[in-house]
């Protein structure tokens, strides 16, 4: 069994404090994220809105969801009423649909955009040219329930740390030329969400602002 408390707490020695930890519990029993919530941790995130919406509401509400995953936009208004971030925006249609669901509920939805950055042909995400398509035009203009608050990544599956570190770096080249060229007046603006188990120390020293982590914390998962 592993030490839940002791492993998150001595993961937060190792993060700066301005990376932000959202503590991935996918597949993981509710009593394994109240042993994290109890050394003071508060974002945890979820990649499947079933597992999310079983387990919310066994748990204290001041919990932060982050969703990590793949969202199916007809599954968008079950979590827009309590989700903190989605960091899977990888489509216009789905930021779309985002948007009209938030506005029914007057709120607006921190999301980020994620960028198809590794070999694999199975992971989601834009890619670039496809963000500034949408980024420039006028129905995105006119978007007021979503805030686009930065990018998300998944690096390749490799021990090839060459590999990843220049996928993270490939994800921070389009952070900062987004960044100038559509959000350069927007402080919302300012999230890298790239590192996992394996590879949050290279995410960090290539500009990571939320590392995502589960294994490290939770052990490993079937
Ligand atoms: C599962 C998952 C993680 C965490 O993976 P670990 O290797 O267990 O840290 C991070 N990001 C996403 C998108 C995931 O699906």
């Amino acid at each position: 069994m592993p030490d839940i408390a002791a492993n998150i707490i001595s993961l937060k020695k190792q993060i700066p404090p301005s990376v932000k930890l959202v503590a991935v519990s996918k597949t993981k029993p509710v009593t394994d994220i109240l042993e994290a919530y109890r050394t003071g941790h508060r974002i945890f995130g979820e990649n499947r809105v079933q597992e999310i919406l079983a387990k919310k509401d066994k748990l204290p509400g001041d919990i932060e969801w982050h969703l990590i995953g793949h969202l199916q936009t007809n599954k968008v208004k079950l979590i827009l009423p309590f989700i903190s971030m989605i960091h899977s925006v990888d489509s216009f249609k789905l930021l779309k649909a985002i948007d009209h669901e938030a506005k029914k509920i007057n709120r607006i939805v921190d999301c980020l955009l994620q960028f198809h950055i590794a070999e694999e042909e199975t992971k989601f995400g834009f890619v670039k040219s496809e963000a500034v398509e949408m980024l420039e035009s006028e129905e995105f203009i006119r978007l007021g329930s979503v805030r686009i608050c930065g990018v998300m990544g998944m690096a390749t599956y490799t021990d090839e740390i060459s590999q990843v570190r220049k996928e993270f770096r490939t994800l921070s080249g389009y952070y900062k030329e987004l960044k100038e060229k559509y959000f350069g007046q927007d402080p919302f603006f300012r999230e890298i969400s790239i590192g996992m188990s394996g590879d949050f120390r290279i995410a960090i020293e290539e500009g990571s602002t939320i590392v995502r982590i589960g294994s490290i914390i939770f052990g490993n998962r079937k």
